[in-house]
């Protein structure tokens, strides 16, 4: 085997179809997001950031790295070892409560990330109930599929937020057989919300068990940024909610919650957890203090909801194909990989405006996009600046307009 040449001929067919990654070398600036430094062919240049999921500019937030410094100081950089030999810190004790309270739940079990969180929880929970068999959303992120096929547990997928689907599929199946259905609230390429009361009661009504990722909403949604859970007022009725302290929380690591007992299977079986080492002290302060900032201010909510419905109108009115979100996500399609990335290029180097190309396998062929997320620390005068760009880089490249 010719390894070095295969590894080649690999990358070279992404390149040939217009999907190879290229990362943008950046150096964020606390205090002025969403301005980062852009780092090319040994230049150094200033551009505004328009596709973070710093949703809410939280990793810039003093009360965030007042926390952070203060504990990295006193606890210092790593926390030593996995939760169960020497790592518990009494931040990560602090930091799980604070999260139940959040949920509304008994208990919460951090993780290193949103991703490990999913695949953890699923693979465990799915391997551990006895002939499991899993309903899951035909648009969930990659890190449930991981956890969900790891579990090797029996797989049905349900048709996009159809509960209707959902309820064929289930009634295949008798009602004595354990169950879990997997979706997330807000789905992050197309901005679109599941209809959690729905599925709930279709899962309800076969005895099925619920797992809601709720990663694109934790902060942002729900009076205290529970999520949609929170907003919709049926926390309660889910029996796992995942979510991440990396995107609106502003930090890293992800988390479940649930009942203690649900919490504790976890916990105790699922490897992703027991064999990995705790989040440094450091991280869990600032998610701490990220998450109580979070609870007692709703008006960051309310702008950043506000950044995202102007974004959108603005779009509209010079035409642009915005998708149909109802969120704070603003996708426009493009419809072309290709294209797609010109015109992420053509952004950053005529306007200095930092769009990512969003390409297969993350969205399906065809339907390859530009996704911005307006924050609350977006101006009015970036939105004015980004409109000019797109309407010159639509126009240079003659991309498709709204039908
Ligand atoms: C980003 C993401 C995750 C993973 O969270 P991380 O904390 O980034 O690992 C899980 N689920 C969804 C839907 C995501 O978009």
């Amino acid at each position: 085997m010719e390894y070095e040449r295969f590894f080649a001929e690999r990358i070279g067919a992404l390149k040939r179809e217009g999907r190879y990654r290229v990362f943008a070398d950046l150096e964020r600036q606390a205090g002025r997001f969403p301005r980062a430094l852009c780092h090319r062919d040994g230049e150094v240049r200033e551009i505004t950031v328009w596709c973070s999921n710093d949703y809410l500019g939280m990793g810039q937030h003093p009360a965030v790295l007042d926390a952070m410094r203060a504990a990295l100081g006193r606890y210092g950089a790593g926390a030593g070892g996995t939760r169960n030999i020497s790592g518990t810190n009494h931040g990560h004790v602090l930091l799980e409560r604070e999260l139940a309270d959040w949920h509304g739940t008994e208990a919460a079990l951090l993780f290193g990330s949103g991703w490990i969180a999913n695949m953890t929880a699923l693979s465990t929970l799915c391997r551990l109930l006895p002939d499991c068999v899993v309903f899951s959303d035909a648009k969930n992120h990659n890190s449930m599929i991981e956890g969900i096929v790891h579990s090797k547990a029996e797989k049905r997928i349900f048709a996009h937020n159809d509960a209707d689907d959902l309820a064929r599929q289930l009634a295949a199946y008798p009602r004595e057989r354990a169950k879990l259905v997997a979706f997330e609230s807000v789905y992050s390429m197309d901005g679109d919300i599941a209809p959690i009361a729905r599925l709930c009661d279709v899962a309800d009504a076969y005895g099925a068990m619920t797992f809601l990722d709720e990663v694109h909403a934790v902060g942002m949604y729900g009076s205290r940024g529970g999520g949609v859970a929170e907003r919709d007022a049926v926390a309660e009725r889910v029996t796992v909610i995942q979510g991440t302290l990396a995107k609106a929380v502003g930090v890293v690591g992800g988390y479940i919650a649930g009942s203690a007992a649900m919490c504790d299977v976890v916990r105790s079986f699922g490897s992703g957890f027991i064999f990995s080492t705790a989040l440094p002290p450091a991280v869990a302060a600032g998610a701490l203090a990220s998450v109580r900032f979070l609870k007692q201010h709703p008006e960051i909510r309310e702008r950043h909801q506000e950044r995202a419905a102007t974004l959108k109108r603005r779009f509209r009115e010079i035409g642009l194909p915005v998708l149909p979100s109802v969120s704070h996500i603003v996708p426009i399609l493009v419809g072309d990989a290709v294209l797609c990335k010109h015109a992420s290029d053509a952004l950053m180097e005529r306007h200095g405006v930092y769009v990512q190309p969003i390409n297969y396998p993350t969205v399906e062929r065809g339907s390859e996009r530009l996704r911005f997320t307006p924050t609350p620390l977006h101006s009015d005068a970036d939105i004015d600046h980004l409109v000019a760009a797109l309407r010159d880089v639509w126009t240079q490249l003659g991309l498709r307009a709204a039908a």
